[in-house]
């Protein structure tokens, strides 16, 4: 437990959490709807820093990253609670539960650094449950991470505030940001939020940071499968941030209270991929099925396959550094991930 950032205190003695945008006001004893900012005596404590609901070592595209470190693993690690309502959350377990009910491992920010140094792996993934919830722990791990040369991940549905922001992803190097569908209906109706928070995030990302990121649009059929929504997410992305955000459209498994729903269909997802196409967007994958074209990262240029995979597993690549062998640059990070040499080497400058 650990006093928390990002709050004030109203006049009727009420607290004001000011880390995203559901602004709860919580009288002594409350907790917030995040379940782990809690009033204690006057003050919000984190009651998630220090805290794991477990670790595993998986690959990069798992998150899903397509273009930051391919090929390269990250130690990916959550604790309790979220800050939305997702009632079609495919981690329910986790982001549902409150800490107590959670089988949670107690691991501060040291521990946290020196086990992704002592697996080798280059970079560490803020996941599971939306870190932002977690700010303050985010923080101290992608800043000791930072001085021990390693990257650090967020995986997150960007609903955070303009306050917060720059704070929490001061130290971030990559982010994979959900983008649940297009339309405020689906965002108040399915996730007790709302889109505009998340549209600003993705505009403040592209504009006013350094941090690579993509965008995932989880499709849920009857939900936001909608041609005319997906044309007009896509054509907003590429209005707003370019064309060179990788976009991945994912599909869905009924799970926790969106039970009545067909798991997405592979052809679906692969309509919403030729119309990210037809927009403008230079890098759509599909994922969640087996579709080794969609899952292919291609220059924009001369069409070459340059990255083939088969769900999280690399069968090719193809890349020059950060280029296709015809010269084109591809967005993104492709550098090799840092030899073990290397990072200590990095370390030991920065000390
Ligand atoms: S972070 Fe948690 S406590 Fe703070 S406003 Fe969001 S849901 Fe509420």
């Amino acid at each position: 437990m650990k006093e928390a950032r990002w709050w004030h205190k109203e006049d009727d003695g009420r607290i004001l959490c000011t880390l995203c945008p559901r602004l709860c006001r919580m009288a002594d004893g409350q907790a917030g709807f995040c379940y782990i900012r809690k009033n204690i005596g006057g003050k919000i404590y984190s009651l998630g820093y220090g805290t794991s609901t477990g670790f595993a070592i998986d690959p990069i595209e798992k998150k899903p990253l397509n273009h930051f470190l391919p090929g390269s693993q990250i130690l990916s690690f959550g604790t309790a609670g979220c800050n939305l309502g997702c009632r079609f959350c495919q981690n329910w377990s986790i982001s549902k539960a409150k800490l107590d009910e959670a089988q949670s491992l107690n691991v501060g920010p040291e521990k946290v650094v020196e086990l992704a140094v002592k697996h080798k792996v280059p970079s560490i993934a803020f996941t599971y449950n939306d870190p932002v919830i977690w700010g303050e722990l985010v923080i101290d791990i992608s800043r000791l991470a930072r001085e021990r040369g390693l990257k650090s991940v967020m995986v997150t549905a960007g609903y955070i505030t303009p306050e917060a922001r720059p704070e929490v992803f001061r130290y971030i190097d990559a982010a994979n940001v959900d983008l649940k569908a297009f339309t405020e209906r689906f965002y108040r109706k399915l996730t007790f939020s709302h889109l505009e928070p998340v549209l600003d995030t993705l505009r403040w990302l592209k504009h006013e940071t350094d941090i690579w990121f993509e965008i995932t649009n989880l499709t849920i059929p009857g939900e936001n499968d909608d041609i005319d929504e997906t044309k007009q997410l896509c054509d907003w992305v590429v209005e707003n941030l370019g064309d060179s955000v990788p976009l991945h459209f994912t599909a869905f498994h009924p799970d926790f209270k969106l039970t009545d729903r067909p798991r997405t269909p592979a052809a679906t997802l692969q309509q919403a991929r030729k119309i990210a196409q037809s927009a403008g967007i230079k890098y759509c994958y599909v994922g969640n099925v087996h579709d080794n074209e969609g899952q292919t990262t291609y220059c924009p240029a001369c069409q070459r396959a340059l990255i083939r995979r088969s769900w999280h597993e690399i069968l090719d690549d193809q890349m020059s550094g950060n280029r296709c062998p015809c010269g084109v640059k591809i967005a993104g990070f492709f550098a090799k991930p840092p030899s073990d040499t290397a990072r200590k080497r990095y370390s030991r400058a920065l000390r």
